[in-house]
This record gives structure tokens, sequence and C-alpha cells, in this order.
């Protein structure tokens, strides 16, 4: 996955399933985990490692995290991630 297409990908997320807070995507390298979320007073912050060869699926896990509230993997996690990744991934 290119930097470029990833930010393409960015770019889709925000227009289609809009957060109304600032998000912020990092690509740092990470220990055991592939993607985090951290919710700051002024902005979110999603990470993702930086060598994962699944930085997309990452980004959507972590996305509909953070629309269903930073509820685990609730229904709702788990609708908005397939509603997502229809739109991003699946077959058009
Ligand atoms: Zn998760």
């Amino acid at each position: 996955m290119t930097p470029v297409k990833l930010n393409a990908i960015i770019t889709c997320l925000r227009a289609h399933f809009p957060i109304h807070r600032k998000v912020v995507i990092r690509r740092v390298k990470l220990k055991l985990i592939w993607g985090s979320v951290v919710y700051g007073d002024n902005q979110i912050t999603i990470s993702i490692d930086k060598n994962s060869e699944i930085k997309v699926e990452i980004l959507i896990h972590e996305w509909a995290h953070i629309r269903c509230n930073g509820v685990e993997h609730s229904e709702c996690w788990g609708k908005e991630y397939a509603r997502i990744y229809s739109k991003i991934i699946g077959v058009k």
C-alpha cells in the first residue's frame, strides 16, 4: 500500500463517513498491535503500524470504532466496519 493510495482512502473516509472531530492519522512503528485510537482533548489520533501489509483494513477498523463513539467490537462497530469496508474495498 503506497502512501498516496492510503491518502486517497483517508479523503474518501472523511467525505463519506465523517467524524465531527479532528482526526490525525500517524504511520508509526508499533509493537504487538497493528493499530490504536487515542482520544485527546483536541483531536483523535489513529496510529497505524507502518510496516503492516494491511494498513487499509487497520484504518477502517479504527475509523469504525470512532464512528461508534469508541465502543469496542459491538454490533454498532461490526455494522459500521461492514459499511465502510464495502465502500472502500468491496466489490463495486
Ligand atoms: Zn478494534
